[in-house]
């Protein structure tokens, strides 16, 4: 199933008519508290952050390509590229509910019952569910199938023990997307089976950890004996890794479509500042060629997710195609946001206006770009995927 199939609109709206409204519902509605180009003594809250995105979907640009049935819009994967490009050159914050919108409701629209599609699918759009996903574990991330979490059969469902680490968002959220085993660890790629577990039931036990950027987004669960029904089960006890694989395929490729844009709209922040002002502008002119050379990359980027949005139209898998852009995406924002820190940490010490913006930003780029070689499937995975499962090359025995 092309988890992005198009509903046909009867009267399709003239090209470009979804980037029109998009950018003037975002102008009208992205305040200053939630700017990502303004310094803040405050951040945002969560409160904030959780209505500014109910209002996003309510406006029609979250869960595009959803069926209406379920709270979505009826879109298509084209619909969703141009109204992304739109919220990427926007400085929005990034979304709380993303593993939600863009790994969880994917995934139960693909394997997912009715009653689940149901009831799940329109508590995402509408924030009342927000989810984080439970794959790694202490002993298991990029060899995912190591993961030792067990689900056993139970009379009344399943009972779950194990550990998870590195769940993002896991304190604030509702659900989480649990992948689980219910055999022997030694059985690999057997044996798992995905589960839509509520957070608060007993024997869930979240840990937050403090990361880098002073951020509490990160957490350690422990389910202690859970007990989950049937009903909270994603497709089939054995098709786990199937449905893990493609919610992995989906992270790489088209979660956080708007990135590229993103990038852009980052590059050109910090050109326009340093052109702001004379001594910033002197400190940027020894980097011009290295910026130039990653306007360049951006544009490979684009063209990347293009092709991408082009293989869901015509009904492709992504499969080992996401890595591209994950790659490519990650290694290229990380080596932008070291060259920016160099050059903001140059400025004069300004506290307010364009250049202290620019700073504040920069620097909050680069500790969280740190991550993006490793969230998603490390960059060394990365390549292992391109060169056995594209370029069909095996390791020697
Ligand atoms: C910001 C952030 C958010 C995250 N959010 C989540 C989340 O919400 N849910 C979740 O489940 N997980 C999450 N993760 C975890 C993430 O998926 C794992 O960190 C990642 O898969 C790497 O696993 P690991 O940390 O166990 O490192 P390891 O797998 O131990 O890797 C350590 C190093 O060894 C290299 N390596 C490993 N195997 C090979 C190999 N076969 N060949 C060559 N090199 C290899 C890796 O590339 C890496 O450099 C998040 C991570 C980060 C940083």
């Amino acid at each position: 199933m092309n988890l992005y199939k198009s509903t046909t609109l009867k009267t399709p709206p003239p090209a470009g008519a979804h980037a029109a409204r998009a950018r003037t519902w975002i102008a009208e509605n992205l305040t200053d508290r939630l700017r990502t180009d303004r310094a803040h003594d405050t951040p945002a809250t969560l409160d904030e952050l959780i209505a500014f995105e109910r209002a996003l979907h309510a406006a029609g640009f979250a869960g595009i390509t959803w069926p209406r049935e379920y709270e979505g819009h009826g879109l298509g994967p084209r619909e969703h590229l141009e109204i992304n490009r739109e919220i990427g050159r926007a400085p929005m914050p990034n979304a709380v509910n993303s593993i939600g919108k863009e790994l969880a409701g994917p995934i139960i629209l693909a394997v997912g019952t009715e009653a689940q599609k149901a009831e799940l699918l329109p508590a995402i759009l509408t924030m009342q569910h927000i989810w984080c996903q439970g794959f790694s574990e202490p002993g298991a991330g990029s060899d995912l199938v190591a993961l030792r979490t067990r689900a056993e059969r139970v009379a009344d469902g399943w009972r779950l023990n194990g550990q998870k680490i590195w769940t993002s968002g896991a304190s604030k959220s509702q659900r989480c997307l649990l992948l689980a085993r219910t055999g022997r660890a030694e059985d690999r790629h057997r044996g798992l089976v995905l589960f839509a577990v509520p957070m608060d039931a007993p024997g869930v036990d979240v840990r937050e950890i403090r990361s880098i950027d002073g951020q509490w987004s990160f957490c350690e669960v422990f389910f202690n004996d859970v007990i989950v029904q049937d009903s909270h089960m994603l497709g089939a006890p054995d098709e786990g890794w199937n449905a893990a694989a493609r919610v992995l395929s989906i992270e790489r490729a088209t979660n956080r479509m708007y990135r590229s844009w993103r990038f852009q709209s980052e590059l050109e922040h910090l050109v326009a500042a340093c052109r702001s002002d004379r001594r910033a502008l002197g400190v940027l002119r020894p980097y011009m060629r290295q910026l130039a050379q990653i306007r360049v990359e951006i544009e490979m980027l684009k063209g990347l997710v293009e092709t991408l949005v082009e293989r869901l139209m015509t009904g492709s898998e992504i499969g080992p195609n996401g890595s591209f852009p994950k790659l490519y995406w990650s290694e290229a924002h990380q080596r932008f946001a070291r060259i920016a820190c160099e050059i903001v940490a140059q400025f004069p010490a300004v506290t307010e206006g364009p250049l202290a913006d620019v700073r504040a930003r920069m620097q909050d780029i680069y500790l969280a770009s740190r991550a993006e070689t490793i969230y998603a499937g490390t960059t060394e995975i990365q390549l292992d995927i391109i060169a056995k499962r594209i370029l069909n090359l095996k390791r020697a025995a």
